[in-house]
């Protein structure tokens, strides 16, 4: 608890968001502070959070879309992941996708409004051949349609890095998913560093990145700060905050930790430490927020819309309704120009 009453956090909150504004990093002890405020705070840390918010990204929202093009299947062991070998889920599983297949997606992206196109395989890391085919179907797809595209294909090592990035691929998506403390405990098959390594590939490739991790993995609020911190330090532009789904067949099937509220506090803390990056409200919104969704899209500017890798996103109609009935607005592909990293308060 932060020891404020319920009648001065308000002030508490604008300071922090105002010292954010300035150009001042938040302080881990400020993020411990608004991880373990209190339910009765919830709305006063939203209203400062959402100056940053609205500073970087105005009322905009962007949609991120996710097409699965090989599912099941890995040999990795990611407590989490219905995908992994050890994983009991009944998922679809399935080997590469076909190149007309992935553009229909990319089609149905684009219909969809999305700014940025996610190709997803489920892999430690992709074969030559899995590259070849991003590389391939990339150029097609940007030439059909004004859409970011992101690639997640698993640890990369910097030859394949270059290759995507040659073929126009935008931007890796590389999860660092929690602390590296308490990551030996999601994931035995491969580390913590080895997956700062493929982003520091990426990022030498001259490729964005986006990653970001999952709640209610038993993680502690210290583990949480770690892992922003860590994203702040490799400057990563695009944020997604999961809640984990803890799916029936997984090692973490009995994990279900998180309330709605301590997820508006990880997207609150998020956006406070990385103030302007792109934050995404990812997979697990719908269980873990339920009713009060519409309530992170103050912190976040972003959400997946349709389904997750092995799971149903609430339907697309539902995301148009709730960004409509909040007053915001979503841009779409180029439009949804990057914000410029520039602190200063505004006057809205
Ligand atoms: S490497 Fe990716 S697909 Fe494989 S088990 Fe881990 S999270 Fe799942």
């Amino acid at each position: 608890m932060t020891g404020h009453s319920a009648t001065e956090p308000a002030l508490r909150w604008h300071q922090m968001a105002t010292s954010v504004l300035s150009g001042h990093s938040l302080k881990k002890e400020e993020a411990r502070e608004v991880l373990n405020s209190s339910d009765e705070e919830i709305l006063n840390l939203l209203a400062a959070t959402y100056r940053v918010r609205h500073h970087f990204f105005g009322n905009t929202v962007q949609l991120f879309f996710l097409m699965n093009a090989k599912s099941g299947l890995c040999p990795e062991d990611c407590g989490y992941c219905s995908q992994s070998k050890v994983s009991e889920a009944e998922i679809p599983r399935y080997n590469l996708l076909s190149v007309p297949k992935l553009l229909e997606a990319a089609r149905l992206a684009n219909e969809r409004q999305s700014k940025t196109f996610c190709i997803v395989i489920s892999a430690r890391g992709p074969s030559e051949k899995e590259i070849d085919f991003v590389c391939s179907v990339v150029p097609q797809i940007k030439e059909q349609y004004d859409l970011n595209v992101c690639a997640c294909l698993g640890l990369l090592t910097p030859a394949q890095a270059t290759k995507l990035a040659a073929a126009g691929v935008d931007k890796v998506n590389h999860n660092l998913n929690t602390s590296e403390r308490h990551y030996e405990e999601v994931c035995s098959t491969h580390t913590y560093a080895d997956r700062v390594a493929t982003l520091q590939a990426c990022r030498s490739a001259g490729l964005q990145l986006c990653s970001g991790g999952i709640m209610g993995m038993g993680e502690t609020t210290d583990d949480l700060i770690e892992m922003a911190f860590a994203l702040k330090e490799m400057d990563v532009e695009s944020i997604p905050l999961n809640f984990l789904n803890s799916i029936d067949g997984t090692p973490l099937e009995d994990v279900n930790e998180i309330s709605p509220r301590d997820c508006l506090r990880g997207l609150a803390m998020m956006r406070l430490v990385n103030p302007a990056a792109e934050i995404r409200i990812a997979g697990g919104r719908e269980i873990h927020l339920g009713s009060l969704q519409p309530l992170g899209l103050y912190a976040a500017n972003s959400i997946f819309v349709g389904d997750y890798l092995t799971t149903e996103g609430q339907l697309p109609e539902a995301d148009y309704q709730m960004i409509k009935e909040l007053g915001f607005v979503v841009t779409q592909g180029s439009e949804a120009a990057e914000p410029a990293p520039v602190f200063e308060e505004t006057t809205h």
